[in-house]
């Protein structure tokens, strides 16, 4: 049987190089021009699919080109805009807090600091380590989503269930300038072979390793 055990920085190690190899591209699937840009999608991606988000956010970014341009958007004309990404009340709510916030508090500029980003209306921990991450290039956390939660779970990377405890376990075994592509790495993985209900594992690369395989290894 693979193993059941704490798991160790070589065993992450390994992991994550053998995902590098097989995700060469493994990227941030939210199309952005800017940071703006980008918290602006992560805030929609909100029960929602990238693919949905990024039907949606060229029409916004083009109308509304700064966070001041947004903060004064009639509400009604966001939330028809924004209608197919779900939850488009509160989420209409969110953007033009924000953008206020920031046109105010930032001078239009998109903080990167955790702390700034965290006092956003509608951002937490997980939007602002996405944006940190991938607009602004620093590795402050990794961003936990359910595809993160399941793999690194199955993969014996984490017990927790808690987004939190789980960003805690996996910044304790990858090395901090890996955190932002971890979590691409791990979406990939996700989407491509460890599905939800049914995981491919006969056909996953990591099956020797895995806790979690329902492949027999002859290595393990
Ligand atoms: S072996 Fe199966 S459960 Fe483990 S990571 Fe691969 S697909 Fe997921």
């Amino acid at each position: 049987m693979p193993r059941k055990k704490k798991p160790t920085a070589a065993y992450a190690a390994e992991i994550y190089d053998r995902l590098v190899e097989h995700y060469p591209d493994a990227h941030c699937a939210l199309d952005f021009n800017s940071p703006f840009q980008l918290l602006v999608a992560t805030i929609l991606s909100a029960q929602c699919t990238d693919k949905r988000v990024n039907m949606v956010t060229p029409a916004l970014f083009k109308k509304y080109k700064t966070p001041k341009a947004m903060s004064v958007a009639k509400p009604e004309e966001l939330e028809e805009m924004i209608r197919s990404t779900g939850f488009f009340r509160n989420k209409t709510k969110s953007l033009l807090g924000m953008s206020a916030a920031v046109a105010e508090r930032h001078g239009g500029e998109i903080p990167d600091e955790m702390d700034d980003l965290v006092k956003l209306p509608g951002v937490g921990r997980k939007t602002a380590n996405v944006v940190l991450g991938n607009a602004h290039g620093k590795n402050e956390g990794v961003v936990v989503d359910t595809h993160v939660t399941r793999v690194a779970g199955r993969l014996g990377l984490t017990d927790n269930a808690d987004a939190v405890k789980i960003e805690q376990d996996l910044m304790k075994l990858f090395p901090r300038d890996n955190w932002t592509l971890l979590s691409h790495l791990f979406i990939e993985h996700g989407r491509q072979i460890c599905d939800a209900r049914r995981p491919k594992c006969e056909e996953c690369f990591l099956n020797d390793l895995c806790p979690s395989s329902r492949v027999v290894s002859s290595r393990a």
